[in-house]
Protein backbone atom coordinates (compact mmCIF):
# COMPACT_ATOMS: atom_id res chain seq x y z
CA UNK A 1 0.00 0.00 0.00
CA UNK A 2 1.31 3.38 -0.71
CA UNK A 3 2.52 5.63 2.28
CA UNK A 4 2.72 9.16 2.95
CA UNK A 5 2.97 11.90 5.80
CA UNK A 6 0.03 13.85 5.65
CA UNK A 7 -2.69 13.15 3.19
CA UNK A 8 -5.26 16.08 3.05
CA UNK A 9 -9.06 15.56 1.85
CA UNK A 10 -10.49 18.54 -0.12
CA UNK A 11 -8.72 20.90 -2.43
CA UNK A 12 -10.42 23.89 -1.37
CA UNK A 13 -8.27 26.81 0.12
CA UNK A 14 -8.34 25.56 3.80
CA UNK A 15 -7.17 21.80 2.72
CA UNK A 16 -4.79 23.93 -0.08
CA UNK A 17 -3.58 26.18 2.63
CA UNK A 18 -2.68 23.14 5.50
CA UNK A 19 -1.07 21.24 2.46
CA UNK A 20 1.06 24.48 1.61
CA UNK A 21 1.89 24.83 4.77
CA UNK A 22 2.72 21.59 5.75
CA UNK A 23 4.56 21.00 2.44
CA UNK A 24 6.75 23.91 2.97
CA UNK A 25 7.80 22.82 6.28
CA UNK A 26 9.10 19.10 4.41
CA UNK A 27 6.35 16.59 5.12
CA UNK A 28 5.43 14.52 2.20
CA UNK A 29 1.80 15.51 1.68
CA UNK A 30 -0.90 14.53 -1.12
CA UNK A 31 -4.64 15.97 -1.56
CA UNK A 32 -7.19 14.35 -2.56
CA UNK A 33 -10.12 15.82 -4.34
CA UNK A 34 -12.95 14.77 -5.49
CA UNK A 35 -14.01 17.32 -8.06
CA UNK A 36 -11.53 17.92 -10.94
CA UNK A 37 -10.53 21.04 -10.23
CA UNK A 38 -9.03 23.11 -6.85
CA UNK A 39 -11.03 25.91 -5.18
CA UNK A 40 -13.89 24.20 -4.01
CA UNK A 41 -16.70 27.21 -2.78
CA UNK A 42 -14.08 29.33 -4.78
CA UNK A 43 -14.78 29.40 -8.56
CA UNK A 44 -14.38 31.56 -11.20
CA UNK A 45 -16.33 32.32 -14.84
CA UNK A 46 -13.29 32.63 -17.50
CA UNK A 47 -13.19 33.48 -20.84
CA UNK A 48 -11.93 31.31 -23.53
CA UNK A 49 -8.51 32.03 -22.78
CA UNK A 50 -8.91 30.96 -19.05
CA UNK A 51 -8.80 34.56 -17.84
CA UNK A 52 -11.16 35.36 -14.69
CA UNK A 53 -13.90 37.35 -15.31
CA UNK A 54 -16.09 37.05 -12.37
CA UNK A 55 -15.93 34.59 -8.96
CA UNK A 56 -18.78 32.45 -8.89
CA UNK A 57 -18.63 31.87 -5.21
CA UNK A 58 -16.80 34.04 -2.71
CA UNK A 59 -16.04 38.04 -3.72
CA UNK A 60 -15.22 39.62 -0.75
CA UNK A 61 -12.75 40.09 2.00
CA UNK A 62 -12.36 42.30 4.72
CA UNK A 63 -8.63 42.66 5.07
CA UNK A 64 -8.27 45.80 7.90
CA UNK A 65 -10.35 43.05 9.94
CA UNK A 66 -8.80 40.24 8.98
CA UNK A 67 -5.02 39.60 9.83
CA UNK A 68 -4.74 36.13 7.90
CA UNK A 69 -6.30 37.59 4.85
CA UNK A 70 -4.08 40.52 4.68
CA UNK A 71 -1.07 38.46 5.57
CA UNK A 72 -1.44 35.77 2.76
CA UNK A 73 -2.58 38.41 0.45
CA UNK A 74 0.96 40.28 0.75
CA UNK A 75 2.78 36.52 0.98
CA UNK A 76 1.51 35.19 -2.18
CA UNK A 77 2.06 39.59 -3.67
CA UNK A 78 -1.99 39.54 -4.84
CA UNK A 79 -3.41 42.83 -4.77
CA UNK A 80 -6.90 44.09 -3.97
CA UNK A 81 -9.67 46.53 -5.43
CA UNK A 82 -12.56 48.73 -3.54
CA UNK A 83 -15.65 47.27 -4.28
CA UNK A 84 -17.35 50.11 -6.51
CA UNK A 85 -20.40 51.40 -4.15
CA UNK A 86 -20.28 54.52 -6.13
CA UNK A 87 -23.97 56.19 -6.56
CA UNK A 88 -27.37 55.21 -6.14
CA UNK A 89 -28.28 51.92 -5.29
CA UNK A 90 -32.38 50.62 -6.76
CA UNK A 91 -34.53 49.63 -4.24
CA UNK A 92 -37.62 47.49 -4.72
CA UNK A 93 -40.46 46.35 -3.12
CA UNK A 94 -40.77 49.06 -1.00
CA UNK A 95 -42.76 51.57 -3.23
CA UNK A 96 -45.45 51.16 -6.40
CA UNK A 97 -41.89 51.37 -8.25
CA UNK A 98 -38.33 50.92 -7.93
CA UNK A 99 -36.25 54.02 -6.36
CA UNK A 100 -33.18 55.25 -5.84
CA UNK A 101 -31.35 56.11 -3.04
CA UNK A 102 -27.70 55.65 -1.71
CA UNK A 103 -26.80 52.88 0.67
CA UNK A 104 -24.04 52.88 2.34
CA UNK A 105 -21.12 50.32 1.62
CA UNK A 106 -19.19 47.85 4.61
CA UNK A 107 -16.16 49.62 6.08
CA UNK A 108 -12.91 47.49 4.54
CA UNK A 109 -14.82 45.45 1.99
CA UNK A 110 -12.30 44.58 -0.67
CA UNK A 111 -11.78 42.79 -3.69
CA UNK A 112 -9.24 40.34 -5.05
CA UNK A 113 -7.47 41.05 -8.07
CA UNK A 114 -8.14 37.51 -10.48
CA UNK A 115 -11.09 36.93 -7.74
CA UNK A 116 -10.67 34.47 -4.82
CA UNK A 117 -9.31 32.03 -7.41
CA UNK A 118 -6.67 34.06 -7.87
CA UNK A 119 -5.45 33.34 -3.97
CA UNK A 120 -6.49 29.39 -4.60
CA UNK A 121 -3.88 29.37 -7.57
CA UNK A 122 -1.09 31.17 -5.78
CA UNK A 123 -1.63 29.06 -2.64
CA UNK A 124 -1.37 25.45 -4.99
CA UNK A 125 1.34 26.95 -7.37
CA UNK A 126 4.31 26.10 -4.92
CA UNK A 127 3.09 22.25 -4.27
CA UNK A 128 5.32 20.02 -5.38
CA UNK A 129 4.30 17.95 -8.41
CA UNK A 130 2.23 14.95 -7.96
CA UNK A 131 0.84 16.53 -4.49
CA UNK A 132 -2.93 17.34 -6.28
CA UNK A 133 -5.13 14.14 -7.03
CA UNK A 134 -8.10 15.35 -8.64
CA UNK A 135 -11.26 13.10 -9.22
CA UNK A 136 -10.36 10.81 -6.32
CA UNK A 137 -13.14 10.92 -3.91
CA UNK A 138 -12.23 9.36 -0.62
CA UNK A 139 -15.11 7.27 0.84
CA UNK A 140 -13.63 5.66 3.43
CA UNK A 141 -11.56 6.39 6.28
CA UNK A 142 -10.48 3.65 8.68
CA UNK A 143 -7.44 3.01 11.68
CA UNK A 144 -4.46 1.16 10.98
CA UNK A 145 -1.78 0.42 13.85
CA UNK A 146 0.30 2.62 12.18
CA UNK A 147 -1.73 5.37 10.80
CA UNK A 148 -4.97 5.64 8.79
CA UNK A 149 -6.48 4.21 5.58
CA UNK A 150 -7.98 5.85 3.13
CA UNK A 151 -10.04 4.49 0.62
CA UNK A 152 -11.55 6.22 -2.92
CA UNK A 153 -14.02 5.35 -4.92
CA UNK A 154 -11.67 2.97 -7.17
CA UNK A 155 -11.40 1.10 -3.78
CA UNK A 156 -7.79 2.08 -3.64
CA UNK A 157 -5.99 2.98 -1.02
CA UNK A 158 -3.34 4.55 0.46
CA UNK A 159 -1.98 4.98 4.17
CA UNK A 160 -1.17 7.71 5.84
CA UNK A 161 0.50 8.94 9.51
CA UNK A 162 -1.95 11.61 9.41
CA UNK A 163 -4.56 12.77 7.55
CA UNK A 164 -6.85 16.44 7.54
CA UNK A 165 -10.35 16.31 6.66
CA UNK A 166 -10.89 19.65 4.64
CA UNK A 167 -14.49 18.98 3.05
CA UNK A 168 -17.37 20.46 3.95
CA UNK A 169 -18.36 18.64 7.44
CA UNK A 170 -22.21 17.16 6.31
CA UNK A 171 -21.03 16.71 3.25
CA UNK A 172 -18.18 14.22 4.88
CA UNK A 173 -20.97 12.68 7.54
CA UNK A 174 -22.88 11.78 4.47
CA UNK A 175 -20.12 10.67 2.27
CA UNK A 176 -17.06 9.20 4.18
CA UNK A 177 -17.48 6.15 6.05
CA UNK A 178 -15.10 6.83 9.16
CA UNK A 179 -16.45 4.04 11.37
CA UNK A 180 -13.57 4.41 14.13
CA UNK A 181 -14.92 7.90 14.89
CA UNK A 182 -16.95 8.89 18.16
CA UNK A 183 -20.51 9.03 17.65
CA UNK A 184 -20.19 12.56 19.24
CA UNK A 185 -18.08 13.54 16.17
CA UNK A 186 -20.62 12.56 13.63
CA UNK A 187 -23.16 14.26 15.47
CA UNK A 188 -21.39 17.46 15.28
CA UNK A 189 -20.20 17.46 11.59
CA UNK A 190 -24.12 16.55 10.93
CA UNK A 191 -25.11 19.54 12.46
CA UNK A 192 -22.77 22.20 11.53
CA UNK A 193 -24.53 23.79 8.51
CA UNK A 194 -21.74 25.01 4.96
CA UNK A 195 -21.57 28.99 5.21
CA UNK A 196 -23.34 29.43 1.51
CA UNK A 197 -23.95 26.15 0.35
CA UNK A 198 -27.14 26.41 -0.21
CA UNK A 199 -27.01 29.61 -2.15
CA UNK A 200 -27.44 30.35 -6.13
CA UNK A 201 -25.16 33.44 -7.64
CA UNK A 202 -26.06 35.04 -10.71
CA UNK A 203 -22.83 36.97 -12.40
CA UNK A 204 -24.52 38.88 -15.37
CA UNK A 205 -21.80 40.55 -17.96
CA UNK A 206 -22.16 43.64 -19.66
CA UNK A 207 -20.04 45.56 -22.84
CA UNK A 208 -20.42 48.25 -20.98
CA UNK A 209 -20.66 49.49 -17.19
CA UNK A 210 -23.91 51.42 -18.48
CA UNK A 211 -25.43 51.82 -15.04
CA UNK A 212 -22.47 54.22 -13.67
CA UNK A 213 -23.56 56.86 -16.09
CA UNK A 214 -26.36 56.89 -14.63
CA UNK A 215 -25.33 58.15 -11.95
CA UNK A 216 -26.19 54.28 -10.13
CA UNK A 217 -23.72 51.94 -8.35
CA UNK A 218 -24.91 49.31 -9.74
CA UNK A 219 -26.46 47.88 -6.02
CA UNK A 220 -29.86 46.54 -6.27
CA UNK A 221 -31.95 45.87 -2.98
CA UNK A 222 -34.80 44.09 -3.73
CA UNK A 223 -38.02 42.41 -1.91
CA UNK A 224 -38.71 41.29 -5.23
CA UNK A 225 -36.06 39.20 -6.52
CA UNK A 226 -35.48 36.95 -8.14
CA UNK A 227 -32.27 38.79 -7.57
CA UNK A 228 -32.48 39.46 -3.24
CA UNK A 229 -29.23 41.81 -3.69
CA UNK A 230 -27.11 42.67 -6.88
CA UNK A 231 -23.60 44.55 -6.95
CA UNK A 232 -21.19 45.85 -9.33
CA UNK A 233 -18.92 43.24 -10.17
CA UNK A 234 -16.90 44.84 -12.44
CA UNK A 235 -13.51 42.88 -13.08
CA UNK A 236 -10.31 44.71 -11.91
CA UNK A 237 -9.68 44.05 -15.51
CA UNK A 238 -12.58 46.19 -17.03
CA UNK A 239 -14.99 43.08 -17.37
CA UNK A 240 -18.52 45.02 -16.75
CA UNK A 241 -20.85 43.14 -14.11
CA UNK A 242 -23.32 42.45 -11.81
CA UNK A 243 -23.69 39.76 -9.60
CA UNK A 244 -26.60 38.92 -7.79
CA UNK A 245 -27.72 36.54 -4.73
CA UNK A 246 -30.83 34.27 -5.81
CA UNK A 247 -33.86 34.54 -3.68
CA UNK A 248 -35.53 31.88 -4.53
CA UNK A 249 -35.64 28.34 -2.87
CA UNK A 250 -33.29 25.31 -4.25
CA UNK A 251 -36.55 23.19 -5.25
CA UNK A 252 -37.32 26.68 -7.10
CA UNK A 253 -35.00 27.12 -9.02
CA UNK A 254 -35.57 26.17 -12.54
CA UNK A 255 -32.71 27.72 -14.77
CA UNK A 256 -35.25 29.07 -18.04
CA UNK A 257 -37.63 30.79 -15.59
CA UNK A 258 -35.21 32.12 -13.36
CA UNK A 259 -33.06 33.62 -16.54
CA UNK A 260 -36.81 35.10 -17.25
CA UNK A 261 -37.28 36.66 -14.50
CA UNK A 262 -33.73 37.93 -13.63
CA UNK A 263 -33.72 39.92 -17.31
CA UNK A 264 -37.22 41.37 -16.28
CA UNK A 265 -36.32 42.88 -12.61
CA UNK A 266 -33.20 44.20 -14.43
CA UNK A 267 -35.51 45.81 -16.74
CA UNK A 268 -37.75 46.91 -14.01
CA UNK A 269 -34.65 47.99 -11.95
CA UNK A 270 -32.64 50.14 -14.81
CA UNK A 271 -35.48 50.97 -17.18
CA UNK A 272 -36.53 49.21 -20.52
CA UNK A 273 -33.96 51.33 -23.06
CA UNK A 274 -30.66 49.72 -20.58
CA UNK A 275 -28.76 47.44 -22.56
CA UNK A 276 -29.27 43.86 -22.50
CA UNK A 277 -27.20 41.81 -20.68
CA UNK A 278 -23.93 39.74 -23.01
CA UNK A 279 -24.98 36.88 -20.25
CA UNK A 280 -26.20 35.69 -17.16
CA UNK A 281 -24.70 32.98 -15.44
CA UNK A 282 -26.04 30.98 -12.09
CA UNK A 283 -23.89 28.99 -10.24
CA UNK A 284 -25.89 27.08 -8.39
CA UNK A 285 -24.25 25.71 -5.60
CA UNK A 286 -27.43 23.78 -3.82
CA UNK A 287 -26.64 21.33 -6.51
CA UNK A 288 -23.54 20.74 -6.23
CA UNK A 289 -23.26 17.25 -3.86
CA UNK A 290 -19.64 17.90 -2.83
CA UNK A 291 -20.48 21.37 -0.93
CA UNK A 292 -24.03 20.89 -0.26
CA UNK A 293 -26.55 18.54 1.73
CA UNK A 294 -30.43 18.57 1.77
CA UNK A 295 -29.71 20.13 5.20
CA UNK A 296 -27.84 22.94 3.79
CA UNK A 297 -31.01 24.22 1.82
CA UNK A 298 -32.65 26.40 4.26
CA UNK A 299 -29.44 28.18 5.09
CA UNK A 300 -27.68 29.24 8.39
CA UNK A 301 -25.35 31.45 9.75
CA UNK A 302 -21.67 30.50 10.58
CA UNK A 303 -21.81 29.90 14.17
CA UNK A 304 -18.71 28.89 16.60
CA UNK A 305 -18.73 25.11 15.83
CA UNK A 306 -18.30 22.72 18.50
CA UNK A 307 -14.76 22.27 20.19
CA UNK A 308 -14.89 18.64 20.09
CA UNK A 309 -14.52 19.45 15.78
CA UNK A 310 -11.42 21.58 16.47
CA UNK A 311 -9.61 18.23 18.20
CA UNK A 312 -7.84 15.13 16.73
CA UNK A 313 -9.37 12.08 16.43
CA UNK A 314 -8.54 8.30 16.01
CA UNK A 315 -5.59 8.53 17.85
CA UNK A 316 -4.67 11.63 17.15
CA UNK A 317 -4.26 11.37 13.91
CA UNK A 318 -7.65 12.88 12.07
CA UNK A 319 -7.39 16.29 12.35
CA UNK A 320 -10.01 18.43 10.70
CA UNK A 321 -9.93 21.76 8.82
CA UNK A 322 -12.84 23.74 7.30
CA UNK A 323 -13.62 27.15 7.12
CA UNK A 324 -16.56 26.06 9.95
CA UNK A 325 -14.55 24.96 12.03
CA UNK A 326 -12.02 28.17 12.72
CA UNK A 327 -12.99 30.00 15.57
CA UNK A 328 -11.80 33.55 13.52
CA UNK A 329 -14.45 33.91 11.26
CA UNK A 330 -16.11 30.54 10.60
CA UNK A 331 -16.99 30.35 7.25
CA UNK A 332 -15.12 32.67 5.91
CA UNK A 333 -12.07 33.14 3.63
CA UNK A 334 -10.55 34.02 6.54
CA UNK A 335 -11.97 30.68 8.43
CA UNK A 336 -10.46 28.89 5.39
CA UNK A 337 -7.07 30.10 5.33
CA UNK A 338 -6.98 30.31 9.59
CA UNK A 339 -8.40 26.50 9.76
CA UNK A 340 -5.68 25.43 7.14
CA UNK A 341 -3.03 27.06 9.41
CA UNK A 342 -4.42 26.14 12.81
CA UNK A 343 -4.23 22.07 11.26
CA UNK A 344 -0.63 22.78 9.90
CA UNK A 345 0.82 24.12 13.33
CA UNK A 346 -0.78 21.54 15.65
CA UNK A 347 0.20 18.77 12.84
CA UNK A 348 3.90 20.62 12.92
CA UNK A 349 4.28 20.70 16.35
CA UNK A 350 3.33 17.10 17.04
CA UNK A 351 5.52 15.86 14.11
CA UNK A 352 8.14 13.41 14.68
CA UNK A 353 11.43 12.76 12.12
CA UNK A 354 8.97 10.25 10.02
CA UNK A 355 5.34 11.00 10.94
CA UNK A 356 4.97 7.67 12.61
CA UNK A 357 5.00 5.86 9.90
C1 LIG B 1 -21.93 31.86 -3.21
C2 LIG B 1 -20.89 32.02 -2.10
C3 LIG B 1 -20.49 33.28 -1.72
C4 LIG B 1 -19.54 33.44 -0.70
N1 LIG B 1 -19.11 34.70 -0.40
C5 LIG B 1 -18.09 34.86 0.45
C6 LIG B 1 -17.46 36.13 0.58
O1 LIG B 1 -17.82 37.11 -0.12
N2 LIG B 1 -16.42 36.24 1.47
C7 LIG B 1 -15.97 35.16 2.21
O2 LIG B 1 -15.05 35.35 3.01
N3 LIG B 1 -16.53 33.95 2.07
C8 LIG B 1 -17.55 33.76 1.20
N4 LIG B 1 -18.04 32.49 0.96
C9 LIG B 1 -17.49 31.36 1.75
C10 LIG B 1 -16.14 30.86 1.16
O3 LIG B 1 -16.33 30.46 -0.15
C11 LIG B 1 -15.64 29.70 2.01
O4 LIG B 1 -15.35 30.15 3.33
C12 LIG B 1 -14.35 29.03 1.52
O5 LIG B 1 -14.27 28.97 0.14
C13 LIG B 1 -14.28 27.65 2.18
O6 LIG B 1 -13.12 26.97 1.76
P1 LIG B 1 -12.86 25.53 2.38
O7 LIG B 1 -11.61 25.01 1.76
O8 LIG B 1 -12.90 25.60 3.86
O9 LIG B 1 -14.10 24.64 1.91
P2 LIG B 1 -14.58 24.23 0.46
O10 LIG B 1 -14.28 25.32 -0.50
O11 LIG B 1 -16.00 23.80 0.60
O12 LIG B 1 -13.67 22.98 0.04
C14 LIG B 1 -14.01 21.66 0.34
C15 LIG B 1 -13.46 20.74 -0.76
O13 LIG B 1 -13.71 19.37 -0.39
C16 LIG B 1 -13.98 18.65 -1.59
N5 LIG B 1 -14.62 17.38 -1.24
C17 LIG B 1 -15.88 17.15 -0.80
N6 LIG B 1 -16.06 15.84 -0.55
C18 LIG B 1 -14.89 15.21 -0.84
C19 LIG B 1 -14.45 13.85 -0.78
N7 LIG B 1 -15.25 12.86 -0.36
N8 LIG B 1 -13.17 13.55 -1.16
C20 LIG B 1 -12.33 14.54 -1.57
N9 LIG B 1 -12.71 15.85 -1.67
C21 LIG B 1 -13.97 16.18 -1.29
C22 LIG B 1 -14.87 19.62 -2.36
O14 LIG B 1 -14.96 19.27 -3.72
C23 LIG B 1 -14.13 20.93 -2.12
O15 LIG B 1 -13.14 21.17 -3.11
C24 LIG B 1 -18.99 32.29 -0.05
C25 LIG B 1 -19.39 31.01 -0.45
C26 LIG B 1 -20.32 30.87 -1.48
C27 LIG B 1 -20.72 29.49 -1.92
Amino acid sequence: MHRIDIAVIGAGLSGLTCARLLSDAGAKVAVFEAASRIGGRIHALRDERGQALADLGPTWVWPPHQPVVAQWLERLGIATFAQANDGDAVIEGYHPAPIRAPLPGQDGMARIKGGPAALVQAMAADLPDGTLHLNRPITRITLAPDGLILTDATGAQIIAAKVVLSTPLRVAAAQIAIPDAPAAVLDAMRATPTWMAGQAKAVILYDRPFWRNMGLSGRIASRIGPLTEMHDHSAANGQPALFGFVGWPPEARDPAALDTAIRAQLTRCFGPSAPQPRSITVQDWSRNPLICTAADHAGAHPDLPPAILRQTHLQGRLHIAIAEVSTRSPGLIEGALDAGETAAATLLASATTDWGL
